[in-house]
Formats: structure tokens, sequence, C-alpha cells
């Protein structure tokens, strides 16, 4: 059987220079968008290659030898990411999570590691420094990123089963290497380690249970994720979707009981969940079935620096447009320039997609998830 995938349109090129304030003022610490969220969480895609194939977010018939990835001198460079980070610190941003494609394929990385994990929160504190990976390369960086000044760590896991694991990363990566990387990390001191799955029904979904059985009695967090309809290239269908509600059925019918626990803070993704007699912890982020923009508090910096206000938007701001301009713009002028662009924030994607699914399904052309990170 031969599976159809839409045509990747690209989206990356598109002329999108924002302009500078002509009132300029200084960062005051907090920042609201149009429907009063505020800015606290920046995700910056520090690569868009990745050594994995995942068929839910780079089908290998589309990301083939021939795919044209960005070339080096595209994409910002560690001054100029830190330079932006900086920014956004000053607006109130307290969480930096550095994702891709694969982070952890970017050349020094630990050296941009350490240039972020010297900045300050506006109140004097150290960030929220975190990054996802696909915990391929962890095993052998898990502890010069601790050293390095990395907080925590995200690590995607879709299945124990070398079998199921391998027809999701179509790279012939072992779930063995993945659970070595993150024991190499807890023992780094990078733990609570938190483990995603995405789940694609029919695919992966006979793994939810084996992965609750495995990180129960762990100190790591295991995170389902629905399949979302990112990008134009993974041939999304609602119907490939699992509901987390399902999710949660099916572990607690597994003889894992389940009670609710509080989330950490107003605008979390997760809803989050112990297994009775306080022996692990486990969340659903239910991005399609229950979509959380209302407390949405997260910017997006893609590779080649653009600003991307929500995770399916059709288009970025130019901000390394505007770093590399020979007008040299001060960080007075970017900063009012990010301000301007977080005030007449709307996106709100989830949501409507919830309430329109088929008509947003053929209308939008949405960027690619590797290109901006998760
Ligand atoms: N390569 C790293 C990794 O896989 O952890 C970081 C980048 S990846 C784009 C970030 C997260 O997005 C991963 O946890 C991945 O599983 C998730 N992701 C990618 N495509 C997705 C999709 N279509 N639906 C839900 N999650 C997706
Ligand atoms: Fe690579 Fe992560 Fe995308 Fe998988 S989810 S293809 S590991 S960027
Ligand atoms: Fe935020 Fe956009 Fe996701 Fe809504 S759809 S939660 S606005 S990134």
């Amino acid at each position: 059987m031969t599976e159809k995938f839409i045509p990747l349109i690209d989206r990356r090129q598109q002329q999108t220079r924002p302009a500078i304030p002509e009132q300029l003022s200084a960062p005051s610490g907090v920042l609201s968008d149009a429907l009063g969220r505020g800015l606290h969480d920046l995700r910056i895609s520090v690569t868009d290659r990745c050594n994995f194939r995942c068929v839910y977010c780079m089908p290998r018939q589309v990301f083939d030898k021939d795919y044209q990835f960005l070339p080096q001198t595209a994409l910002l460079n560690f001054e100029e990411i830190t330079r932006i980070a900086r920014i956004f610190v000053a607006h109130g941003v307290r969480k930096i999570r550095l994702t891709g494609g694969e982070p952890l394929l970017r050349k020094n990385i630990e050296k941009l590691i350490a240039m972020l994990a010297a900045l300050r929160t506006v109140d004097g504190q150290t960030l929220d420094l975190t990054l996802t990976t696909n915990g391929s390369l962890l095993a052998r960086k898990a502890q010069s990123l601790k050293d390095a000044g990395l907080t925590r760590l995200t690590v995607s896991l879709d299945a124990l089963d070398e079998n199921i694991f391998q027809r999701m990363n179509d790279a012939e990566f072992s779930a063995a290497e993945v659970l070595d990387g993150i024991a190499a990390a807890a023992e780094a001191g990078l733990g609570p380690i938190k483990v995603n799955m995405v789940v694609k029904a029919g695919l992966n979904d006979q793994e939810i249970v084996p992965m609750a059985r495995h990180f129960k009695d762990t100190p790591h967090i295991l995170r389902f994720i629905e399949y979302m309809d990112v990008g134009a290239s993974n041939g999304w269908k609602m119907d490939e979707v699992l509901p987390s509600d399902e999710v949660l059925r099916r572990i607690e019918a597994a003889g894992m009981p389940l009670t609710p626990v509080a989330a950490n803070y107003s605008g979390e993704t997760a809803t989050r969940w112990h297994h009775a007699g306080g022996s692990g912890e486990i969340g659903v982020i239910s991005s399609v079935t229950h979509a959380f923009c209302r407390d949405c508090s997260r910017a997006r910096l893609s590779t080649e620096g653009k600003l991307y206000t929500c995770l399916f938007a059709s288009h970025g701001h130019d901000l390394r447009a505007l770093l590399r301009d020979p007008a040299a713009y001060s960080d007075l002028e970017l900063s009012n320039v990010i301000a301007a662009i977080w005030h007449a924030r709307t996106d709100r994607y989830s949501e409507l997609r919830s309430e329109h699914t088929a008509a947003l399904q053929s209308d939008r052309k949405k960027i690619e998830m590797s290109y901006i990170g998760g």
C-alpha cells in the first residue's frame, strides 16, 4: 500500500521583516497579547536537521536526500540567539527550551547552553533552561549538558518495543539507546526527566500500557501527546488521533489507577496524574481534543531567526533580518519590535480547530514541526 503525502510548500522564505515602532519604551518585564496572555516561555529551534525520520514529523518521503535543509549561514549564531533571548527575558520570559530538529546535532550546543544559563530573569533568578531531544546522542552528552548549565530535559520515546519504535523513527534507532540516554541524564542530575510519547492510533497505541508500566515507580514523568496536525507533510487525519481520555482509560483498565494532580502553573500544557499510592506521575497533552490556547504564553524562534507566535502559524517575523541589518538596530529597538508583535497576537489555532476541524485542514498553510521545534 502506498501512503499519500501532501506536497510540502516551502513557507520558510517568505518576506516578513517587521517594522521598528516609532515610539520606543524600555521593557517593563511584563507583556500581554491581544487576548491578555503573558509571555513566559521561549522555544528556540537550533537546527532543522534530524537523524530520525519520525513518520509524524519528518516523513522520509518528504525529508529525503534531495530535501534542502537550511545552509549554515542561514542559522542564527550563538551570539544572535543569546541577544534575542536576553531581550525576551527582559520582557518576562522565565523558561527557555532548546529544540529543533534534533538540538544535540547542533555543534557545540553546550556553548550556547552556557551562554543562556548566564541570563537572569527580571527578578534576578536563573532561567528554567531545558531541551527536548530524541535521546540518540544523550548517553554521551548528558554530563556535558548538565555541566554547561542545563536545568532539565525532555526525551521523546514513542515505544519500548523495538519494531514499533523503529517504525515510528524510520531510521533504525533503538529504544534501548534512548533508555540508556535517559539513565545517563538522570545520573547527571537532569531529572526528573519528562518522557514524551506521541500516540498515533494504529501505529504505537498498543505501547501506551507497557510505557506506563515501565515508567511507573520511576522518578521520570511520562507524557502522552496527541498526534497533531502540525506542518503540511505528515498527512494528518483526525482518525489517527487517540484522545487523551482514551489513553487514561486504557491505563486505568490495565490496573494502574490514577488520581488528578493540580497544575504546576497556569499555562502548563500537560494535565497531570499520579499513579495511586504515589508511585509516579504521568501527564497527557491534549492539544487536539482539549485545546489550551487560553493560557498559551509561548513564543517560538525558528532556526533562521523568525519569531512565531503559534505552533500553527503560517508565517513568522524575520528578526534575523533586523539582527543583520547594516543599520545595527539597538536592543531597545529590537525589544520594541518584539513587544509590538506580542501585543498584536491573537493566535488560538487549536481552539479554532476544535470548532472547525475540517475547514481549517483545507485552508491553512502551516510550517513544519522540525523547522520550528515542539
Ligand atoms: N527532535 C527532538 C525530539 O524529537 O524530541 C526535538 C524536536 S521535536 C519536533 C519536539 C517534540 O515534538 C517531540 O516530542 C515530538 O515527539 C513532538 N512532535 C513532532 N511532531 C508531532 C506531531 N505531529 N504531533 C505531536 N507531537 C509531535
Ligand atoms: Fe526528529 Fe524530533 Fe521530528 Fe522525530 S520528532 S523527526 S526526532 S525532530
Ligand atoms: Fe498556543 Fe497556538 Fe498551541 Fe494555541 S495552538 S496552544 S495559541 S501554540
